[in-house]
């Protein structure tokens, strides 16, 4: 596995926990609208980047100045499953905070099982667009505005499921996010509120769920 070559501290992406952000250099299956992270780290080629060995390595010098360590993207999960379960078992040999993973929710699979096997403490994962009200033939140009591709049922299927996987697990550290597109209007963020308080109702769950500001990075650097 590659990851970019700058792990950064933050505050806020975790409230009230001090992480190390950690971005994959796996690429992405989305092209998203103002993605802050496309030009640098998703569709750069990386000459030099950081290995597993010396993410291992920055966590044990470090780990102590950290509480939880986000893996960001590019779409971490893109990567094989057993090279995550590896690493992530390594990680967890060294350093007993939080492990966190931020996904836009395409591969349910793999997050069941890293939940399974206790790998994670919690997903940071997108709703982009209200997915169980839009259709994917009448909708193309809509998907293909904010996440940069049009999907097939099946793939829309996988991301609602992923949802619900998260909230099911019901963890404290998860958060399910919605960019505040500004070619949308405030239809699809209700929409999306709803679908989401509805699915805590149904599984008496409390994940939070957050809509952020669209900022736009387009003058500016990571
Ligand atoms: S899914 Fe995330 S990393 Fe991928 S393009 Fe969209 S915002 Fe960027």
């Amino acid at each position: 596995m590659k990851f970019y070559k700058q792990v950064m501290r933050t505050f806020v992406d975790l409230p009230g926990h001090h992480s190390l952000l950690i971005h994959s250099l796996v690429g992405c299956n989305m092209h998203c609208f103002g993605c802050h992270n496309y030009d640098e780290i998703v569709a750069k080629k990386h000459e030099e980047f950081f290995t597993e060995e010396d993410i291992i390595q920055q966590i044990q010098l470090n780990g102590y100045f950290f509480d939880a360590i986000i893996f960001s993207g590019g779409e971490f999960l893109l990567e094989k499953i057993e090279p995550i379960i590896n690493f992530l078992n390594r990680i967890r040999s060294i350093f007993h905070g939080l492990i966190i993973i931020n996904t836009n929710g395409t591969s349910p699979d793999k997050m069941k099982t890293l939940i399974n096997q206790k790998l994670v403490d919690g997903f940071h994962i997108d709703m982009k667009l209200p997915y169980h009200l839009l259709d994917i033939n009448e909708d193309k140009e809509i998907f293909q505005a904010i996440m940069g591709i049009e999907p097939t049922q099946h793939f829309l299927e996988k991301l609602l499921t992923s949802i619900e996987l998260v909230i099911q697990q019901n963890s404290p550290y998860s958060q399910i996010r919605t960019v505040k597109y500004p070619i949308l209007s405030d239809e699809f963020f209700e929409e999306i509120e709803y679908y989401i308080k509805t699915l805590n109702q149904k599984y008496q769950t409390q994940v939070e769920y957050r809509i952020n500001e669209f900022l736009d990075i387009s003058h500016s650097k990571i």
